[in-house]
């Protein structure tokens, strides 16, 4: 894939098989996380996952500058080749590549990634900042492909990555994984409001998840997210009642915070447990104590 990426643009169904990728990689039903979370676990102290669309992208951007800089002779035969040999209805199309092709030429998809991916509306815009970046590191003078400049920039797919990654996946409130999961956390104790008296306990959580490693970020977190795999969350037919017996509870998460047989197995197995069940959850008054029993 990685050699294939400097030369052809993945299909952009890929990226729900990205997503589909990394939450089997973690273990989770699908739709626990939103994309973004994905690639920012790092941030919170969970694994780094690298997005290979992205990557892929800024391949076939580095390509194009610098790697496979002859592109541009190649257009100009396919150019004259199809002025010659192509119908004109074809070519008024704007076609340069006979109809029996499968997908544009090479050529064409190193034009697109190095004049910043500009018939991608997911890619355009970071491509417009790295080409604008560009120039600017070149004393405001947009550098060609092949260019001396590219030869001599150390790094250059990894900086096409970053700021592909910044415009796609961009860091804002709404955009991060504590917001989410206070969203998350009010919907799953609803009538209850969870954060009236105080907002900033879960980030004191969050502070005291970080250091706790990766395997207990990742599970903890899919607790806070909602992300147990009952029969309730995966819209099982039948839904299953409460695993644990009550009677006229249902086999979800909503209930399994709050279910009573839980509570008492874990009161008999560790002892110490708070009866409010947000300070079992680590969301208030967190503690690494705590959070060891959501994580294992
Ligand atoms: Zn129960």
């Amino acid at each position: 894939m990685r050699n294939q990426a400097q030369l052809l643009p993945l299909c952009s169904k890929l990226c729900v098989r990205e997503r589909v990728a990394m939450h089997t990689v973690l273990r989770a039903p699908f739709n626990t996380f939103r994309h973004i979370d994905l690639v920012d676990l790092h941030v919170v102290g969970g694994p780094k996952l690298r997005s290979f669309t992205v990557a892929s992208a800024a391949a076939l951007f580095r390509a194009a500058a610098r790697t496979v800089t002859s592109w541009v002779q190649w257009l100009g035969q396919m150019n004259s080749a199809a002025r010659e040999h192509s119908p004109v209805a074809w070519t008024q199309q704007g076609y340069i590549y006979p109809k029996c092709w499968d997908s544009p030429a090479l050529a064409q998809n190193l034009q697109e990634a190095f004049g910043g991916f500009l018939n991608n509306s997911k890619y355009s815009v970071a491509g417009k900042l790295i080409k604008d970046k560009l120039a600017e590191k070149n004393h405001w003078v947009p550098p060609a492909h092949g260019d001396a400049f590219f030869a001599e920039f150390r790094g250059l797919q990894r900086f096409a990555y970053d700021n592909i990654m910044a415009t796609v996946f961009p860091a804002r409130s709404d955009t991060s994984i504590i917001y989410l999961c206070k969203t998350r956390l009010t919907q799953m104790f609803a009538p209850f409001d969870l954060f009236a008296e105080s907002d900033d306990e879960i980030e004191k959580a969050f502070e005291t998840l970080k250091p706790m490693g990766q395997h207990v970020v990742v599970k903890v977190l899919k607790t806070w997210l909602h992300g147990w795999a009952t029969s309730k969350r995966m819209s099982e037919d039948p839904v299953l009642p409460c695993l644990f017996g009550c009677v006229g509870q249902l086999d979800s998460q909503r209930h399994y915070v709050m279910c009573p047989h839980i509570f008492a197995l874990l009161r008999y197995l560790i002892g110490d447990i708070p009866d409010d069940p947000c300070i079992r959850l680590a969301i208030k008054v967190p503690s690494q104590h705590a959070l060891k029993i959501n994580g294992f």
